[in-house]
């Protein structure tokens, strides 16, 4: 059975469900996303969100009053899929509207835009077939769109994103929890050590850069959790 971890701003904790894939998703109103539709593609078992990603659904959802197809959502980094540092490897992004005509996608971009409930909406030149909306939390460690900067202490989707990574590479054996801890810490240490990068053990700019790019697309490794 699927689990799906919700990190709730409220608490600090990374709520763990265990649901069957057409059940809803936690904090989801009514059944207007199933953890299926959130998983997509997606072969993992363990899933990953932020519960104001399922707030920023919910009042959208609600507004635009009618069903709204989900394409693809999660994806862990070493299944690959968008760019380096995809919001849709953090659980923080969906792709929508992919059965509307153009017309309706349209719609449902403007609709996404005025709403202001999402951080980032894909402008139609770059994303024709669909709307990727997402949303971003903390200041991007590069300055440019990218995961922010983590450190002993960090919680939340950017250390599960950051834990897969490792993990996807064999420098973390478990301990896919979304807590940065010590032995996360050391695990990050390691990597620099063995990448020629300033052995910190916190997640700077050059570290996401070097470690998205190599886990990324990587595939299943003994070291994933599927
Ligand atoms: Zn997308």
């Amino acid at each position: 059975m699927p689990i799906v971890y919700i990190f709730n701003p409220d608490t600090g904790l990374n709520e763990r469900y265990e649901r069957n894939t057409w059940d809803p998703m936690p904090y989801v109103q009514g059944r207007t996303m199933t953890v299926g539709e959130f998983r997509g593609s997606s072969i993992s078992n363990i899933l990953w969100t932020d519960r104001r990603i399922i707030d920023s659904w919910n009042a959208f959802r609600a507004g635009w009053g009618r069903p709204i197809f989900i394409g693809y959502a999660f994806k862990r980094i070493w299944e690959g899929g968008h760019t380096g540092q995809s919001q849709h490897y953090s659980g923080t992004a969906l792709d929508l509207g992919h059965t509307l005509t153009d017309q309706g996608r349209a719609e449902l971009r403007q609709y996404a835009i005025d709403s202001g409930l999402w951080s980032y909406i894909e402008p139609a030149s770059l994303t024709p077939r669909w709307v990727h909306v997402d949303r971003r939390f903390g200041s991007p460690a590069c300055g440019t769109g990218g995961y922010p900067a983590l450190g002993v202490g960090s919680r939340g989707v950017y250390v599960f994103t950051l834990q897969d990574a490792l993990m996807a590479l064999g420098i973390m054996g478990s301990g896919l929890d979304g807590y940065f801890g010590f032995g996360t810490q050391r695990a990050v240490a390691n990597y620099q050590l063995q990448q020629g990068l300033p052995a910190t053990g916190g997640v700077d700019c050059n570290t996401w850069l070097r470690l998205t790019a190599q886990a990324r697309g990587v595939g299943i490794t003994p070291t994933v959790l599927i």
